[in-house]
């Protein structure tokens, strides 16, 4: 039987590149069990030099990252798989997976030669190892495993919700704990008081759907392309966000917590009852109309969790980060109260492989490393 994997000692980095398949005899090698050991590194190795890859296969993002001390990307490979689902209007977990095979090879070579860094050059490999897809991570987290294994280098695995909270740390070098996290995306909405690293509470968040997936089920509603959340920002530049007073559910009552089913709910009734009695629908002004109500929600959550934790700042992060009229909100909310508001890049919002390694070399520096034997875990909780 012919293999495609050699030990370590056999490998001849000369030689050896991506992309090429290594066929030895299996007969001749033997994996003695040591291999799941967790390479270690003293804590005070993981100097601001450290180049950790990240590697993030969740959901339809197969991306790869080389970043410098937690902080500086000097490459993030993003591809997405937004036009293989759309004629599906939504993520087909098999179609998912099946390209993340193709894509993540190509992406991780990508991924060096933009950060002019060789295999050799990387101190850690960070991989999302949940929440997410299984078939989906299966693939990063094979595939982050092997690569080393093979460069003897740790291994860690991380979580996809903690991993998108260190965005804000890329390219920043100012953001500073505690903080209030508003963790928005298309598979989960919560508040979380971040005292530090690793040092979460989580204060509340969506009774149903998340705030993406909404965005997501009321564009598909209104016949717009997949993902929705974009379109429906786009859109909304050109409607009146005043034009349907849809309900803005919980957003008096006490805590933290929010609900988007009912806002949905509203959004669908209207245009039937608009359609049903002869009136037309203006697209424009339900997209701004719903947009609205999700942004006011949001900011005055999170503003009434700043007052209960009195911290001094604003994380936003996921997906739904990307919505103008969401940091629109934030910014004037968070300006009002001169809290700093912290919003990465749009491209950092949706998933994207630097924030794992960002969020891996925090891990690392506090001495946490994951064995090779770590399964992927498709309801990894925050906490
Ligand atoms: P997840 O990790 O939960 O799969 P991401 O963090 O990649 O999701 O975010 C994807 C979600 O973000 C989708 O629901 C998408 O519609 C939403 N999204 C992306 N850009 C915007 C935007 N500009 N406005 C609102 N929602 C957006
Ligand atoms: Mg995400």
């Amino acid at each position: 039987m012919l293999i495609a994997m050699m030990k370590p000692q056999q490998m001849d980095k000369e030689n050896w590149s991506l992309g090429e398949s290594w066929a030895i005899d299996a007969s001749e090698t033997t994996w003695t069990g040591t291999e799941t050991a967790v390479k270690e590194q003293l804590v005070e190795e993981w100097d601001d030099e450290t180049l950790v890859l990240g590697i993030e296969t969740s959901c339809d993002e197969t991306s790869a990252a080389v970043v410098r001390g937690g902080r500086d990307i000097l490459s993030n490979v993003i591809a997405s798989q937004t036009e293989l689902h759309g004629e599906y209007g939504g993520i087909v977990p098999e179609v998912a997976a099946r390209a993340h095979v193709e894509a993540l090879t190509p992406a991780l070579r990508e991924a060096l030669v933009r950060a002019d860094a060789t295999f050799w050059d990387l101190d850690a490999v960070a991989v999302t190892l949940g929440p997410g897809l299984i078939g989906s991570l299966l693939v990063g987290v094979a595939e982050a495993k092997a690569i080393a294994a093979v460069l003897d280098i740790p291994f860690v695995g991380v979580n996809h919700l903690e991993a998108h909270i260190y965005s804000n740390f890329l390219g920043n070098h100012d953001v500073k704990w505690p903080a209030v996290v508003l963790l928005i995306s298309g598979g989960h909405t919560m508040l979380v008081h971040a005292r530090g690293h690793g040092d979460y509470t989580i204060l509340g968040g969506t009774l149903d759907d998340a705030a993406g997936e909404a965005f997501d089920k009321v564009a598909r509603f209104l016949g717009l392309d997949y993902p929705g959340g974009p379109e429906i920002d786009r859109l909304s530049l050109l409607g009146d966000p005043e034009a349907v007073r849809f309900p803005r559910s919980m957003i008096g009552e006490p805590g933290f917590d929010v609900s988007y089913s009912g806002l949905k709910t509203s959004v669908i009734n209207y245009v039937r009852k608009t359609e049903s009695s002869g009136g037309t629908v203006n697209v424009a002004d339900i997209a701004a109309s719903f947009q609205q109500a999700v942004v006011d929600i949001e900011v005055a959550k999170t503003i009434a969790a700043v007052d209960h934790t009195m911290v001094e700042s604003v994380f936003v992060c996921g997906g739904v980060a990307a919505n103008s009229g969401l940091r629109t909100g934030l910014e004037q909310a968070c300006l009002d109260r001169s809290i700093a508001l912290h919003c990465p890049s749009i491209e950092l919002c949706t998933d994207n492989a630097a924030m794992v390694a960002s969020c891996g070399t925090a891990l690392l520096r506090r001495g946490i490393y994951t064995s090779l034997d770590a399964a992927p875990d498709p309801n990894l909780p925050l906490l």
